[in-house]
């Protein structure tokens, strides 16, 4: 089993309600929830003219291996109405692997540590709620520590865990 974190964002239709149900959709038997955030609302930061995103972050146990679970979260990304339009954005529901336990993947379809989770306050400030003393596997720095430089960022805490 490994312990991983997934970063689910929306800034489409009932962004709270997109979010509920893709949690309840990654619940199975090879994937457990243990633990999720507050709900955060946040600047979108790639595209500025778009919606705000709701987002929050999730732990979980699961027995995929990375390339599985890529598969799977894109599935639930498919159910949740998820159509590849405009890239960066508005969408229904986004979800990325930020950490799979301590491993480092490298593939044309996957990077893991996610490559920007490190510079993304929407990521880092829910993050910080679960696991500040979490190190990132390559620079080895905590998500505490890795918060403060986002500072810039909005991201308003919506909804209490
Ligand atoms: P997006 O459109 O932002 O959801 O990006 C999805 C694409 O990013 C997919 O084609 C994935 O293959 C790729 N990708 C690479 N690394 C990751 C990751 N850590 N989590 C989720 N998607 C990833």
């Amino acid at each position: 089993m490994k312990r991983v974190y997934l970063s689910l964002g929306s800034n489409l239709g009932d962004r709270e309600q997109m979010l509920r149900q893709a949690v309840a959709l990654l619940e199975a038997p090879d994937f457990h929830v243990l633990r999720v955030t507050s709900v955060y609302e946040t600047e979108p930061v790639d595209r500025l003219a778009q919606p705000w995103f709701l987002n929050l972050v999730l732990e979980a146990e699961t027995s995929l291996l990375p390339k599985l679970l890529l598969a799977r979260v894109q599935k639930v990304e498919r159910r949740l109405g998820r159509r590849r339009g405009v890239s960066k954005g508005p969408r229904t529901i986004d979800i990325d692997i930020l950490l799979y336990g301590q491993s480092v993947v490298g593939t044309t379809e996957l990077t893991i540590p996610h490559p920007r989770m490190s510079e993304r306050r929407f990521v880092l400030e829910p993050l910080a709620e679960l696991a500040p003393e979490l190190r990132h596997p390559l620079s080895r720095r905590s998500v505490g520590e890795l918060l403060p430089a986002t500072a810039g960022q909005a991201v308003r805490k919506a909804r209490e865990r």
